[in-house]
């Protein structure tokens, strides 16, 4: 079974461009606009990796993943953190906090997913990455 990735994403641009890229390589994606939507979908269903952007309203990236490294339900579940304003330091608060990658945008389409599939177990891969 294909990993479901729920992305947490406020900038609808870079939200679609994430849900394309995973979907053209048979990932099933589930979306939230920000952290407390995230929250309330993740807990509701159980994706197998969740891609959160650090920036967003109401409950930020680091609120989320608070949230989730202290549930055990979801131990085992890679958190990784993207952001748009990478600042030196960054990659080193958002792993202090408990993310388990960290990618800055932009997004590049080339890169992405090969990215993202190497925090998947190979069960959960569709393995569409070959020859690029
Ligand atoms: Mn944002």
């Amino acid at each position: 079974m294909p990993a479901r990735i729920l992305i947490a994403e406020d900038h609808p641009p870079s939200l679609e461009l994430m849900r394309y890229l995973l979907g053209a390589h048979g990932y099933a994606t589930l979306s939230a606009a920000n952290g407390r939507e995230a929250l309330d979908l993740a807990r509701q269903e159980r994706p197998d990796l969740i891609i959160c952007d650090l920036q967003m309203p109401d409950v930020d990236g680091y609120g989320v993943v608070r949230e989730l490294k202290q549930d055990e339900g979801f131990r085992g579940v890679p958190l990784l953190a993207v952001t748009a304003f990478s600042m030196l330091g960054d990659r080193e608060d958002a792993l202090r906090a408990g993310f388990d990658g960290y990618f800055s945008k932009p997004i590049e389409p080339e890169t992405f997913v090969a990215a993202i599939e190497q925090f998947l177990p190979a069960p959960l891969r569709t393995g569409r990455n070959n020859g690029g």
